[in-house]
């Protein structure tokens, strides 16, 4: 008898109890809204911006609705014009370009390379056509930031990182988020803390995040934001800056707090388990393991590796038997969108211009989610189910 797996993909665990007690406690007081607070109560969502800031080392925070609107909201404040080219990654997920799309601009894609980061040549390749770069730490893979960093400031360019899989991760030892102008975080539930929907916004930069925290809805009550700039930064931003409501709600904050309390922690188990997984797949023919940079801190929650020069057909056969196994891999190559997975050119509101070298690239890519309510012999035996299998298909094939 073979072995199957019984468990899911996509059971996240319980919110901590400390975090269901707060939110019991705000939705007995009434007041959800971050403005609506009595006395000198502080709103949760300000405590959760002041946390979060500290956490990451960021001078200024702003929670909001989703992460992607907080990179609209990114983009909008650092300048973004409707007809603005803006650079981003053909390995990404849809709400990346889609940021981009919803404030009238237009996504030009950087390649990936084999390691799964931005390739840093196609970007100097095409530094000279935009003055922002939308970057996405797609799955947690971090490319060299001081080479991007060095490369984006010699062209001018504006740094905004997608960090809705790095929440808790690092390039030496600076965190991800910190390196560009603004940093971008989903608190939506696959991500790394839960509250259903939610997004961070972080930036050292007082006239961005004071045009953030105008663009989220804040009326004129910006003077509460205990994680923003001083009140004299919105003394002209406050006249100019239209209201996109988006903001984030005391009970999102609330279940979010012991959350990041526990980041530390929660990072670590996805680690062990990342390399439980990691560990199980070495050496098997046919598939290749994605090497980690030493200098990434990385957090583990979900793993990727590359199927080389493999037919469609023996992907789709290999991904069919492993399901049939209880193992739900997710292949970047379809050639048509299923589930979350979508390529640069399924995106067809992009007029994208082709790129062989990345397409040779997603076609590998397998990518499976390691939720934290898988124990290490589950990682072990997903790992033997896989080897297993690329082993049978992989020999009939060769
Ligand atoms: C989830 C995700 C986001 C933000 O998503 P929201 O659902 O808007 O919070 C941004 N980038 C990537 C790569 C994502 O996977």
């Amino acid at each position: 008898m073979s072995e199957v797996f019984q468990g899911s993909f996509t059971q996240q665990e319980p919110i901590p109890e400390a975090g269901i007690a707060a939110a019991v406690e705000v939705m007995r007081s009434g007041r959800l809204h971050r403005y609506n607070t009595a006395g000198d109560e502080v709103a949760q969502t300000v405590l959760l911006e002041q946390e979060f800031a500290a956490s990451v080392g960021a001078k200024y925070c702003l929670a909001v609705a989703s992460g992607g609107y907080a990179m609209a909201t990114a983009l909008r404040a650092v300048g973004v014009k409707a007809g603005d080219r803006v650079l981003t990654n053909a390995f990404t997920l849809a709400p990346v370009p889609g940021a981009i799309a919803a404030v009238g601009a237009v996504p030009v894609f950087v390649g990936v390379t084999r390691d799964l980061v931005l390739d840093l040549d196609d970007l100097v390749a095409k530094a000279d056509g935009a003055d922002v770069l939308l970057l996405s730490h797609m799955r947690g893979h971090l490319c060299d930031m001081e080479r991007l960093m060095e490369i984006c400031n010699a062209a001018r360019i504006t740094v905004i990182e997608d960090c809705a899989h790095t929440m808790g991760a690092a390039w030496k030892d600076k965190p991800s988020g910190t390196w560009g102008k603004v940093g971008c975080y989903s608190c939506q539930t696959y991500k790394h803390i839960n509250s259903g929907e939610g997004g961070l916004f972080v930036t050292d930069d007082a006239e961005v995040a004071a045009r953030a925290i105008m663009y989220s809805g804040s009326y004129m009550l910006f003077e509460t934001h205990k994680a923003g700039p001083p009140p004299e930064t919105f003394e002209t931003i406050r006249y100019h800056t239209p209201n996109i409501s988006g903001r984030m709600d005391n009970l999102r904050a609330a279940i979010l707090r012991p959350q990041l309390a526990d980041l530390g922690t929660q990072c670590a188990r996805w680690n062990e388990r990342y390399f439980a997984l990691e560990e199980g797949l070495r050496d098997i023919a046919g598939l290749t393991v994605i090497e980690r940079a030493k200098e990434e801190t990385i957090v583990g929650s979900s793993i990727q590796f590359l199927l080389d020069g493999w037919e469609d057909v023996a992907v789709q056969d290999l991904l069919a038997r492993c399901k049939a196994r209880g193992v739900e891999l997710k292949w970047f190559g379809n050639a048509d969108p299923v589930g979350f997975t979508s390529r640069y050119d399924s995106w067809r509101y992009v007029d994208a211009a082709p790129m062989p070298e990345s397409d040779a690239v997603l076609a590998g890519i397998i990518d499976m989610r390691v939720p934290l309510t898988f124990s290490l012999e589950d990682c072990a035996l997903i790992a033997r189910i896989i080897r297993d299998e690329v082993g049978r298909v992989y020999q009939s094939a060769a």
